[in-house]
């Protein structure tokens, strides 16, 4: 997937908003796929309702949990790296003031100043917040606002739940006749609109996105289905 670059260097709400926005949706994704696997494979063993919603409810909250341990452990790692970036930053500003001056010059100067306009203002922006111009310009990132690990987590449990909620309810919900057709068609579509979204929100063009996410989301339930159907007519 694409980054785009502008959104990193203008740095604002808009490109963070974006990112979690595109994180939702990723973790909502997951959240179909896995639990769609999941129940069309448990179908094709058995026609209990019950047997399903166990097998649902038990795969989306382990999915759900086990996405949210991950992005906390991932978020933990980056907010250190970060912290500890910034700590050089900030030491390099008090022993070396006159050095990182002409860092910031010279950066600004690559984006496209003049060597004048840069100098006066690297020196400006020193004065108001030395600290921020270097972080946002060296390494991308607000100071101020670094992304909280306990946020991220609960953000993909309640996308991945979000996303495991669309399954499990259409292959317990409908009579039995109807379950795996209502399961794969909603679960397709549902898959059409996040690879578009995904897409979408990452600037890229969404026709192949789309296609993939349908069918790598069909692959699985193609798989999973004929493993519990075999199982099931073997009788385990
Ligand atoms: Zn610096």
């Amino acid at each position: 997937m694409t980054e785009p670059t502008h959104e990193k260097s203008h740095g604002g709400a808009l490109g963070t908003r974006l990112n979690w926005l595109r994180a939702a949706v990723l973790g909502a994704n997951d959240g179909i796929v896995s639990t769609a696997g999941l129940v069309v494979g448990v179908a094709g063993a058995t026609d209990s309702r019950s047997t399903l919603l166990t097998a649902g409810l038990a795969g989306l909250l382990a999915g759900a949990m086990s996405m949210a341990a991950a992005q906390y452990v991932s978020v933990s790692t980056q907010r250190d790296s970060e912290r500890a970036a910034l700590a050089l930053e900030r030491r390099e500003l008090r022993e070396r003031p006159e050095a990182e001056l002409r860092e910031l010059t010279g950066m600004l100067q690559q984006r496209g100043l003049s060597r004048a306009v840069a100098e006066e203002a690297a020196k400006q922006l020193t004065a108001r917040d030395a600290l921020r111009a270097h972080a946002h310009m060296e390494l991308g990132i607000d100071p101020y606002e670094l992304t909280d690990p306990w946020h991220a987590a609960w953000a993909s449990f309640l996308s991945f739940t979000a996303g495991a909620l669309l399954p499990l309810l259409a292959i317990v919900l409908p009579p039995a006749g109807w379950r795996l057709g209502v399961t794969v068609l909603s679960v397709l579509a549902a898959l059409a609109l996040t690879g578009w979204s995904s897409a979408r929100l990452g600037a890229a063009r969404p026709g192949r996105a789309v296609v993939r996410n349908v069918c790598g989301g069909a692959l699985a339930m193609a798989v999973t289905h004929a493993a519990g159907t075999l199982l099931g007519e073997v009788g385990v």
